[in-house]
């Protein structure tokens, strides 16, 4: 696996190595690797003739500088991670690299930027949307690949972002989950042994809302389930929502399960965690 820093030479050779019929693969992580990270990988390095990978802890998105300073990274074991991986080129540039002189473009993200994960983290999703267009000026990939784990900037991404690239199909990876049914993340690592033991009683919280959906209204199952945590040792919820999975939308008459999931954000011993799964039962 090559190694870059620098924004020039990983377009110079991404462009010098693949012809107009090669096609590129991209995934974009903030490094802390593990299996979620590596499923994306894996299914670029099957689907592109060549695949980039990048590591960039972006400022730009953290409304929390202790979330952003605390990041954990672990360079050295991701490094062999990615090469097992087949993973061709590492991007691990620097701030300057990134940004250069560019403008911070203002994006109209609309919705989206209104609920959940807009809402509690402000100008989260403007960092996103604005690293992920630099990256795709860069790299200029055929394909990149983003977790449902982070299903709100996956519609961001899709929806605001790849319309000003036409060429780039986005293409969206299931949750990869421990055997606990926790959704891997790298802000796990900073999870004590007794916040762990905490934190993988939570998804089973989020499979039973599957259950309860449609028995009760989405109110009570609110006030349920922000209860249930209350009641996990070192647990704060921060919300529970039920939304439509192409707009974010409250669920209205006659929506079917397949076409809902349930999202949650919630802090375990002071680290924040995300989550969220379809309504449909068999999914
Ligand atoms: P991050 O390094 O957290 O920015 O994540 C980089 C990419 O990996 C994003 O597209 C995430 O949605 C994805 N990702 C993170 N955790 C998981 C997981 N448990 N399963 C699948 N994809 C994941």
């Amino acid at each position: 696996m090559k190694i870059f820093t620098s924004s020039d030479d990983i377009s110079l050779s991404i462009k010098g190595l693949c012809s107009d019929k090669q096609s590129v693969g991209f995934v974009p992580t903030m490094g802390a690797l593990h299996a979620g990270h590596l499923r994306l990988v894996q299914q670029a390095v099957e689907e592109n003739d060549l695949t980039t990978c990048s590591i960039f802890v972006n400022p730009l998105q953290f409304n929390n500088k202790e979330d952003f300073l605390k990041y954990p990274s672990t360079l050295d074991k991701d490094v062999p991670m990615l090469e097992r991986a087949g993973c061709d080129f590492l991007f691990n540039p620097d701030y300057e690299q990134v940004y250069k002189n560019k403008e911070e473009i203002r994006f109209n993200l609309g919705q989206l930027d209104e609920v959940m994960e807009g809402k509690f983290r402000p100008g989260h999703f403007h960092g996103v949307a604005n690293v992920v267009y630099r990256f795709f000026e860069i790299v200029q990939p055929t394909r990149a690949y983003f977790g449902l784990k982070d299903y709100q900037q996956y519609l961001v991404i899709k929806n605001i972002v790849a319309p000003y690239f036409p060429g780039i199909r986005i293409v969206g990876v299931e949750t990869v989950r421990e055997e606990s049914g926790l959704a891997l993340s790298s802000r796990n690592m900073r999870l004590s042994p007794e916040a762990y033991a905490s934190a993988i009683k939570v998804p089973s919280l989020l499979f039973e809302v599957r259950e309860l959906w449609g028995q009760m209204p989405v109110t009570e199952i609110q006030a349920w389930f922000a209860d249930q945590l209350r009641h996990i040792p070192y647990a704060e919820p921060e919300y529970l929502e039920i939304a439509h999975a192409d707009t974010l939308m409250p669920p209205g008459p006659g929506d079917t399960a397949e076409e809902l999931r349930v999202f949650t954000a919630f802090y375990i011993d002071g680290i924040r965690l995300i989550d969220n799964i379809s309504l449909a039962k068999y999914s």
